[in-house]
């Protein structure tokens, strides 16, 4: 999970046995909720008890982010991402078409860097944004989605 936000982690229940792997200081984020962006926590998605991973130690360097690799295949690493909330994380996931960098909420919609003043990023989606957006550029091989992507997104042709 990149966060336990109630748009996020709402599916959780319908998963009851599910692994969930996630950032130390999400879950306690979760648990002790701070910033007015916290109160977005929705307890009910947890009441089933999930099975719990916990991570909070960077492991290794991908493409320059600290990042902790998740034990099992498909390839994947949480890439802590902390401001839209505490223990917010990006997820980097290597699929037969390369890498694909899931950033969450620390992302405008669609990924589109100039959709939102920059002001209003930092207060809702956290610092990562002019980062980001300078990554991507030098990265153009790696696929960024945000967490929250317009229907266009899925429409489009991917030959496009
Ligand atoms: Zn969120």
């Amino acid at each position: 999970m990149t966060h336990l936000h109630f748009d996020h982690a709402g599916g959780l229940p319908d998963f009851p046995h599910a692994q969930v792997h996630v950032h130390r200081r999400e879950y306690e984020s979760m648990l002790r909720p701070r910033h007015p962006l916290e109160l977005a926590y929705d307890r009910a998605d947890f009441a089933h008890g999930p099975l719990w991973t916990l991570y909070d130690r960077p492991d290794e360097d991908w493409f320059g982010f600290e990042a902790i690799r998740l034990p099992f295949e498909p390839e994947m690493l949480l890439i802590p991402l902390f401001g839209h909330t505490r223990g917010h994380c990006g997820v980097a996931i290597r699929d037969d078409a390369g890498w694909l960098f899931q950033c969450g909420d620390a992302l405008p919609t669609n990924a589109e860097f100039e959709l939102t003043p920059n002001w209003l990023n930092r207060l809702a989606i956290g610092p990562h944004v002019p980062r980001l957006q300078g990554w991507a550029s030098d990265h153009p091989e790696v696929r960024l989605l945000a967490g929250h992507m317009r229907q266009s997104f899925f429409d489009a042709d991917p030959q496009d």
